[in-house]
């Protein structure tokens, strides 16, 4: 039998092609549309929804359409809202957005019924019965996971497939939502459509500031955790760090909300510093690739070894450097010197830093010295 969705389902599943087709007219007549007091009042549920992506709490219990809403217009303000995203130079309230749409959409799949749940993944090139999917396919979707549990080492690979179980596939499902979305902005949008969205886009920007301020306030590097001082501890000193560790500290400071440039500044101290090399490296990580990576949890910190944990560290058993982070700032009033040492040493220096890269890069820097 055909699976059929009314509106009211397609509230919850914005991005398949059956509510597109529901709206597709009064999406293309947008620039009408946003002239009309009910258009406006649309626009301004889209920039809601951004903001909902946000912050940090989501809540979904309240937006199937339910509480009086006109499905349309629940829908057109997914359309409206990646219109307004795409209009913005800021590419992690992008990846904010796309996170946010997922886990929307996997919130109300826990629930659905498993025909359509089965028809939506296949839709999206899942198939949640077979219980394995092709490596290559597998790669592809687990690309920007980085829980050890979806490593490629860590499954069961057999004839070129990858042992998938109903659960996962569900988890997987979440993801490809996430990098489809994700792939598809930002959307070309016309000049005179960004010259309307413009107060909203602004507000969504300053939105976006704020909850990095609150949540990390000024940048305080005296409140850096042990383990990021010390990688920039080894910048400083030109020693040729591994790629975990500019990854790590790359992802720690755009979190707390450095900017590129003052993420790029940190690499000049390096004497080898090459700026092209730089800035490209730290547009990808800060999500000019498409995606934006958050820094290691403390157990990866430790296996690349990176992790030299002070007396803060062990008394509190931090699980992330940034509630460290958090912590000290909050202690300390945020009022660390730049620079300073940490109010409580290292107990052990990273005894890894560039022992990873090791034996190979060595090798051939010996090499170099030596002709
Ligand atoms: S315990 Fe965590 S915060 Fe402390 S040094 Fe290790 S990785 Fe960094």
């Amino acid at each position: 039998m055909p699976i059929e969705f009314d509106k009211k389902e397609l509230v919850k599943y914005p991005f398949l092609k059956e509510a597109h087709s529901l709206v597709g007219s009064r999406a293309y007549a947008l620039n009408n549309l946003l002239e009309l007091e009910s258009g406006k009042r649309l626009a301004q549920k889209a920039r809601d929804r951004i903001k909902a992506a946000l912050s940090m709490d989501y809540v979904f219990d309240n937006v199937t359409g339910s509480s009086g809403d006109i499905p349309e217009h629940e829908i057109l303000s997914y359309a409206i809202a990646r219109m307004i995203v795409s209009c913005m130079n800021e590419r992690p309230v992008i990846d904010k957005l796309c996170r946010y749409e997922s886990e929307r959409a996997a919130y109300f799949l826990k629930h659905e019924e498993p025909a359509k749940k089965e028809y939506i993944a296949r839709s999206l090139g899942i198939d949640l019965r077979s219980g394995q999917m092709s490596v290559r396919e597998y790669v592809e979707l687990v690309r920007d996971i980085r829980d050890a549990k979806w490593q490629l080492v860590n499954r069961d690979v057999s004839n070129g497939n990858v042992a998938v179980s109903r659960d996962e596939a569900e988890e997987l499902l979440k993801e490809r939502i996430r990098s489809m979305l994700h792939g598809q902005l930002p959307l070309p949008v016309p000049d005179e459509i960004k010259e309307k969205f413009k107060p909203l886009s602004d507000e969504v920007s300053a939105v976006y500031k704020e909850r990095v301020m609150e949540q990390f306030g000024e940048v305080d590097e005296g409140s850096f955790p042990p383990c990021m001082k010390a990688i920039i501890s080894s910048v400083t000193d030109g020693t040729n760090i591994p790629h975990t560790a500019r990854f790590s500290l790359t992802a720690f400071m755009h979190t707390i909300g450095m900017d590129i440039n003052g993420i790029v500044g940190v690499f000049t101290r390096a004497p080898d510093f090459n700026v092209d090399m730089t800035m490209y490296q730290v547009d990808h990580i800060s999500g000019g690739g498409g995606t934006e990576y958050t820094p290691p949890q403390c157990v990866t910190m430790k296996t690349y070894g990176l992790c030299c944990p002070d007396g803060i560290c062990k008394s509190k058993k931090f699980q992330h450097p940034l509630s460290y982070y958090k912590y000290k700032k909050k202690v300390t009033g945020g009022s660390s010197a730049k620079g300073s040492k940490p109010a409580s040493a290292p107990d052990s220096k990273p005894d890894k830093i560039g022992a990873r890269i090791d034996a190979k890069e060595r090798e051939k820097a010996d090499k170099t010295a030596k002709n």
